[in-house]
């Protein structure tokens, strides 16, 4: 059976740096940010993050333990990074506009980020000064409108979700 949220090439799967944390991402992403805000900075030691977004129950540890650990979001509200108990490698974090509803999954993590395709780079008036921004990627200083830059089919799922939340869900 197709579905339009399968993975081409099957599920991905993905792991932390000591290899006890191991994960399975069934479903196709909802929508993809490389993030240059300040606190994503703060969090990695890089000059941003790449993370994927989808429905959390399509995201499986498969081997390893997570521990949470709780900072502020941009909205003041709890994001809770996901981290390997042994190596302390991040994997996903829940974010406070939708819970533990969705997952967004640290690309860096999978075993080829490369299956992943980048659908916006945000939050560019905080990147580093000498970091490129790829042309062929829509760029925004800040956030974008999901409605506006996503295709129809997996704006409806960020919609469920939302919705989900709303309802008092994750
Ligand atoms: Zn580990
Ligand atoms: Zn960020």
């Amino acid at each position: 059976m197709q579905d339009a949220a399968e993975i081409a090439g099957g599920d991905l799967s993905g792991g932390c740096a000591c290899g006890a944390a191991r994960y399975r991402v069934s479903r196709a992403p909802i929508f993809v940010n490389n993030c240059h805000c300040r606190r994503c900075q703060v969090q990695t030691g890089s000059t941003s993050v790449v993370n994927m977004f989808l429905e959390a129950e399509c995201v499986d540890l498969l081997s390893g333990r997570l521990s949470e650990h709780v900072v502020k979001a941009g909205s003041g509200g709890d994001h809770i990074i996901c981290r390997c108990t042994a190596c302390g490698t991040a994997l996903w974090s829940y974010y406070p506009r939708l819970g533990r509803l969705g997952a967004g999954v640290r690309v860096g993590t999978l075993d080829d980020p490369a299956r992943v395709k980048l659908d916006a780079v945000i939050f560019t008036a905080s990147k580093m000064p000498w970091t490129a921004l790829p042309e062929d990627i829509p760029c925004f200083e800040a956030t974008y409108n999901p409605a506006e830059l996503l295709p129809p089919d997996r704006f409806s799922r960020l919609e469920v979700l939302i919705a989900q939340r709303a309802a008092g869900g994750g």
